[in-house]
C-alpha cells in the first residue's frame, strides 16, 4: 500500500505530527493504545507544557539545535491549542501546566485531529524493518509492506520499558548512518544500598540541591529505595555513577541565628529537640549520629552551632545507582543532532526521513518541558511535510 507519509509511533510526538503531514498519513504503533504515556504522566493529569519554557531547560549535545522548533511552536501555542479544544489546565507550580480534569483528554484531542487529518492508525502493529529504495521508503510491518515518500520515526526512548518503549529509532538511525549519543535513564530516582533512607521512606521537605553542572530548588523526597522527588529527578539528568550530590536540608533558613537566639532564652534545651522543631524532627534523628549531635543548646559554642548548620545546608550523599529504565520519565541522549536539521527534524543522510520527540538527543528537564519538545518538533517536521 502506498502513502505519502509513514509515522512510526503513535505518542505525544508521532500523534502531533501526523495532525500536520497533510497528504495520505499512516500512523502506526505496536501498542494496542496510542499515547499511554501521556495517559500516565502527571499523575495522570499530564503536565503538557511549562510557561516559562527556554531553551536552557533543555540538555543535548548542542546546546543551540532545539531553539529553532520550539521558537516557532511555543508552549502558548499548545495552550491556545487546549483553549480552542475547550480543555480546562491550571498551573500547579513553576509554570507547570496540568490538565484540570484528565490527560486522556489530551490524547482524544490529538487522536481527533490525526484522524480528521485523513491518518489511518494501525494500533497494535509490529514493525520488522525499514528499507529504502528508488521508490522510496518501504516499511515491513504485521499488516503486510506500506510505502511512503516520507518516513518519520516517533518511537520515543527507552525509558518504562513495559509500556513498550524500544530502542527502535536507535537502530533505524544507525541503519541511515546517523551517530547515535550515549544513551542513559534520566529524571529518575537514586538508589542507595541496604534501604539506608528506609526509616525515612514518605518524608518530603524542600530543599536545594546541586552538583558541579546544575542547581534545582525542589522537594525531597525519601524512599525505601532511596531518594526521589522533584529535585532527585532533576539532578539525575546531570549527575554520573560515583558522583555525589549536595543537598541544603535547611529549606533556606537561617537555623543558626534561630538556635543561637533559642540558647539564649533557653538554654537547657536539647540540641536534637530544637533542631527538630524547625526540620522534620524524624530526619535529624536519623542524622543525629552523622553529625555527632549531643547535649544541650548551652553546650554548644558558636563555632559548633556554625558547623552543624553548615553540614546541614551542604549534606553531600553519593547514590549507588539509579532506578534505570524501568522508573526513568525520559532517556537522555539519542540521535544525534549533528545528522538532523534544526528547521525541519529531517535526517541530513537521508531525503524524507525524520526523526522527532524523545528519540532525539534533546532532554528536558521535569516539569513539562519533554511533551513542549515533542510538540515543537512533531510540528516542525509536520509542516515541513506537508510544505514538500
Ligand atoms: P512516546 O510518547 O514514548 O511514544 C513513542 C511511541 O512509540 C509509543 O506509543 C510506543 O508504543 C511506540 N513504539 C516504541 N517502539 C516501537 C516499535 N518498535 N514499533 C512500533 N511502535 C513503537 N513529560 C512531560 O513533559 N510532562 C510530564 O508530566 C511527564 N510525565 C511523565 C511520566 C512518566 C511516568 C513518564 C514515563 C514520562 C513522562 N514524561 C513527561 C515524558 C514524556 O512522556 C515523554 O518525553 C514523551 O512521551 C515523549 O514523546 P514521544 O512521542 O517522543 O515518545
Amino acid at each position: 500500500m502506498q502513502y505519502d507519509t509513514i509515522i512510526i509511533g503513535a505518542g505525544a510526538a508521532g500523534l502531533f505530527c501526523a495532525a500536520h503531514t497533510g497528504g495520505r498519513t499512516l500512523l502506526i504503533d505496536h501498542a494496542k493504545r496510542p499515547g499511554e504515556k501521556i495517559r500516565i504522566s502527571g499523575g495522570g493529569r499530564c503536565n503538557f507544557t511549562n510557561m516559562y519554557c527556554e531553551p536552557n531547560n533543555f540538555l543535548g549535545e548542542n546546546r543551540h539545535f532545539h531553539k529553532s522548533a520550539l521558537s516557532r511552536y511555543t508552549q502558548w501555542d499548545w495552550v491556545a491549542k487546549m483553549d480552542q479544544a475547550g480543555i480546562a489546565w491550571h498551573e500547579k507550580m513553576l509554570g507547570q501546566l496540568f490538565c484540570d480534569e484528565k490527560a486522556t483528554q489530551i490524547v482524544d484531542l490529538l487522536v481527533k485531529d490525526a484522524k480528521s487529518a485523513g491518518t489511518e492508525i494501525w494500533l497494535g502493529c509490529g514493525v520488522q524493518s525499514v528499507d529504502h529504495g528508488p521508490d522510496g521508503f518501504s516499511v515491513d510491518t504485521d499488516q503486510g509492506k506500506v510505502q511512503a515518500r516520507n518516513l518519520v520515526i516517533a518511537t520515543g526512548g527507552k525509558s518504562i520499558p513495559k509500556m513498550g518503549a524500544t530502542g527502535f529509532a536507535y537502530d533505524i538511525a544507525r541503519q541511515f548512518g546517523h551517530e547515535v549519543t550515549e544513551t542513559r535513564p534520566a529524571l529518575v530516582p537514586f538508589t542507595f544500598p541496604d534501604g539506608r533512607f528506609a526509616a525515612l521512606s514518605g518524608l518530603s521537605l524542600p530543599v536545594r540541591i546541586w552538583n558541579a553542572q546544575a542547581s534545582f530548588e525542589e522537594a525531597l523526597l525519601f524512599t525505601h529505595r532511596g531518594l526521589s522527588g522533584p529535585a532527585i529527578l532533576q539532578i539525575s539528568s546531570y549527575w554520573r555513577e560515583g558522583e555525589s550530590v549536595t543537598i541544603d536540608l535547611t529549606g533556606g533558613q537561617d537555623l543558626f541565628s534561630a538556635l543561637r537566639d533559642q540558647r539564649q532564652k533557653e538554654g537547657r534545651r536539647n540540641l536534637t529537640t530544637e533542631l527538630g522543631r524547625l526540620l522534620p524532627a524524624k530526619l535529624i534523628d536519623f542524622l543525629a549520629p552523622e553529625l555527632g549531635l549531643s547535649g544541650n543548646l548551652a553546650d554548644q559554642s558558636d563555632a559548633r552551632l556554625r558547623e552543624i548548620c553548615d553540614a546541614l545546608a551542604n549534606w553531600s550523599v553519593t547514590p549507588s545507582g539509579s532506578e534505570g529504565y524501568r522508573t526513568a520519565e525520559v532517556t537522555l541522549g539519542g540521535i544525534a543532532t549533528s545528522g538532523l536539521d534544526s528547521k525541519t527534524m529531517m535526517s541530513k543522510h537521508q531525503t524524507g526521513l525524520y526523526f522527532i520527540g524523545e528519540c532525539v538527543d534533546v532532554t528536558g528537564w521535569l516539569g513539562g518541558f519533554n511533551f513542549q519538545w515533542a510538540w515543537a518538533s512533531a510540528h516542525a517536521a509536520g509542516k515541513a511535510i506537508a510544505a514538500g
